[in-house]
């Protein structure tokens, strides 16, 4: 009897789960170091305007130089980082460094020319009851202009967290920081609530954008939302361009912004530099 229940527990807690919870238990320890060892850092993928066709401003993606793993993506860590609750002192630190940035190259560089920074919130974050706090100190301490900050906000957290979320957005907003729906597609939220919040930009998920080519149906989509959102007032950008057609189609339905691998990957902060220098044109 004991060897059947032996054999029980061992067939209920097999060695792929074995292998799956140390991993876990190991990314978390790696986490809590790489805060304390600066091991992250901050890429910046350009922010096209589709109208003039040259950089309005970056968006801020975080990456991981893991000392064993090397340059890890968010898919790889920010789950476990929001499951602990790490998020906050990485989304803290990544906002920070993002404006540090963007204010250095707004001094030292065709400052006109780079109106936004935007930068990713976590739902976590939006917890805090000293967000809004944390957020002035960080504009006040890099210098940053508050008009100069976006913040992205997935469309589900909207959808979700109803209350707490308008309040914060709300504030945010009254200190002059620009709002922007992350992912819009994808978080069944509908076009028509958002006029309840003063949201600036919607970034069409890329998943719409890479399905334009394959059926008329799919660009009436993308013009229905153009059209609803200028009619609130919010600007429309898209992310994942990855091909010229694809440019030319959203041009047309007066799509404003434009972001993607067509324009460029997310770089590095002195590759990043090097294309503000060049300040190419699409
Ligand atoms: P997101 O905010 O929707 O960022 C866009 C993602 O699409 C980025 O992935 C970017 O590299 C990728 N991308 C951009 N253009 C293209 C394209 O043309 N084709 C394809 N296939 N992909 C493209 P990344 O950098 O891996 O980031 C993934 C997600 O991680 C982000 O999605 C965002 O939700 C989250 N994230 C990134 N940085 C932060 C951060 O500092 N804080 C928080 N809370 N979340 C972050
Ligand atoms: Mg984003
Ligand atoms: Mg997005
Ligand atoms: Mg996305």
């Amino acid at each position: 009897r004991a060897k059947v229940l032996g054999k029980a527990r061992y067939e209920l807690f097999n060695s792929d789960m074995y292998a799956n919870v140390l991993a876990r238990l190991q990314l978390e320890t790696d986490l809590r170091r790489a805060i304390e060892r600066e091991e992250f850092q901050v890429y910046y993928q350009p922010i096209v305007s589709l109208t003039s066709g040259s950089i309005l401003g970056f968006e801020a993606l975080l990456r991981w130089q893991h000392p064993e793993r090397g340059l890890l993506n968010p898919a790889d860590f920010i789950s476990v980082a929001e499951e602990t609750g790490l998020i906050l002192s990485i989304g803290k630190w990544a906002l920070h460094e993002a404006c540090r940035q963007m204010q250095a190259w707004r001094v030292y560089h065709r400052s006109n020319l780079l109106e936004k920074i935007s930068v990713n919130l976590s739902v976590k974050q939006f917890s805090q009851s000293d967000l809004i706090e944390q957020i002035g100190q960080i504009l006040d301490s890099t210098g940053l202009d508050a008009g100069t900050l976006m913040l992205e906000i997935a469309e589900s957290v909207i959808v979700e967290n109803g209350h707490q979320v308008t309040a914060a957005i709300l504030q945010l907003r009254e200190m002059g920081i620009d709002l922007s729906i992350d992912d819009f597609g994808t978080g069944y939220s509908s076009l028509g609530g958002l006029y309840k919040f003063p949201i600036s930009v919607l970034k069409i998920d890329r998943s719409f954008i890479s399905r334009m080519n394959t059926n008329s149906k799919n660009i009436e989509i993308i013009e229905i939302i153009v059209t609803l959102a200028h009619k609130l007032g919010v600007d429309v950008l898209a992310e994942g361009v990855e091909t010229e057609e694809q440019l030319a189609l959203l041009r047309n339905l007066n799509c404003k912004y434009g972001q993607g691998h067509f324009f460029s990957v997310p770089l590095n902060s002195l590759a990043a530099e090097a294309l503000i220098m060049e300040n190419p044109q699409w």
